[in-house]
């Protein structure tokens, strides 16, 4: 009865996303060693197909541009960017608007990487010129920023960023961990970027991908697994990698390079947008937006508690984090594999709820 429920119940969590019956199939498929030559063909079509859609161009013949896949999270691909910034000389300039930027200031003070922050209230994009400025005050040799804040349903502006980067000469590090896969994302001219599998990819959590544009090395001070070099050094298989999730995440990625599926969340989030505003309520973030992603404020005197459970009753299943709870926000993700109608029961009890008082 329980498992009955849960196939009735709309998913709008950024993760885990529900599998289509594909990628299930794939997660089921024979195990293999990471040694074996099977595991190498899907891992290279993972890498290769994560840099497509990334518009990254793939040199890894010649130990050049390339995507690292490692086992963990979203939060273990931004550590592993961490340390690579630990080994470049200079200060940097860490980027924030939401939860997700504050998170990388907190990785930034865990490495004890040399820099500075540039803060806009959560939700308000950035301008160019307090970015340009702050990275020159700061005399910045990299910029860290979040791409999709999943946790506002911002966008920045990464073609901002990138001339911000360029006019300042410092390098750029993008967390791209929503963003890819929800909506056309360019990392050409990037230094370093993220992303996971369990997000707007589709696929089971559980891998964590870097992007570099540059050959690495491996000094020997990082922690082993978080050692990008060692990764490229050896072939991007130092250590066991499960195959199940490689062959998972590269059938999502078929399914997510579909020509339509940009265009598909994006009317799906319209679509959400709308249906929220019946409801007399508006998105937190100011455009542009994160396709994929409207996060609102509760209106007192009801709390994101109360909402929560109500959806909960309702079989509408929405993250429970900490971070929202504390603003009163609500986030709802539609770029798992949501439809219109998931989409038209959430703002049918959206109204009711800001309507019956
Ligand atoms: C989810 C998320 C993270 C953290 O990822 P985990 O997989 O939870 O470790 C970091 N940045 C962004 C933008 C995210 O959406």
């Amino acid at each position: 009865m329980g498992i009955n429920k849960e196939a009735a119940s709309v998913n709008l969590l950024p993760g885990p996303v529900p599998l289509s019956a594909t990628v299930r199939a794939a997660l089921a498929g024979p195990e293999r060693s990471h040694r074996e030559p099977a595991f190498q063909i899907d891992l290279e079509r993972l890498r290769d197909d994560l840099c497509g859609l990334a518009g990254f161009r793939r040199d890894a013949g010649r130990g050049g541009a390339d995507v690292q896949v490692l086992t963990g999270t979203g939060t273990a691909a931004n550590d592993a960017v961490a340390g690579q910034l630990s080994l470049r000389p200079g200060p940097g300039l860490v980027l924030s608007n939401g939860e997700f930027g504050e998170r990388l200031i907190d990785h930034a003070e865990r490495w004890r990487l040399d820099h500075a922050v540039c803060r806009q209230p959560w939700g308000a994009p950035f301008d160019q010129n307090e970015v340009t400025n702050a990275a020159l005050a700061a005399e910045a040799r990299w910029i860290w920023a979040v791409h999709g804040e999943t946790s506002t349903g911002g966008l920045n502006d990464l073609r901002m960023l990138k001339a911000v980067a360029a006019k300042t000469d410092a390098a750029l590090a993008i967390d791209a961990i929503s963003s890819l896969g929800a909506t056309p994302v360019d990392l050409s001219g990037v230094s370093w970027a993220t992303s996971v599998s369990g997000k707007s990819l589709r696929a089971p959590p559980g891998l964590a991908f870097v992007f570099h544009a540059r050959p690495l090395a491996s000094p020997g001070r990082l922690p082993r697994a978080l050692d990008l070099g060692w990764y490229a050094a050896c072939d991007g298989v130092p250590f066991t990698l499960s195959s199940s999730l490689v062959a998972a995440t590269a059938a999502a990625l078929d399914e997510v390079e579909a020509p339509q599926r940009f265009a598909e969340v994006a009317a799906l989030s319209n679509r959400l947008v709308a249906g929220i505003r019946t409801a007399g309520l508006v998105p937190f973030a100011r455009e542009p937006w994160l396709p994929g992603v409207v996060t609102i404020v509760v209106p007192p005197p009801h709390t994101n508690e109360d909402w929560i459970e109500a959806l909960a009753t309702a079989g509408v299943r929405v993250n429970r984090s900490g971070y929202l709870r504390e603003r009163s926000l609500m986030q709802f993700a539609v770029f798992g594999r949501a439809t219109a109608a998931d989409v038209d029961r959430l703002a049918g009890l959206l109204r009711r709820f800001a309507g019956g008082g």
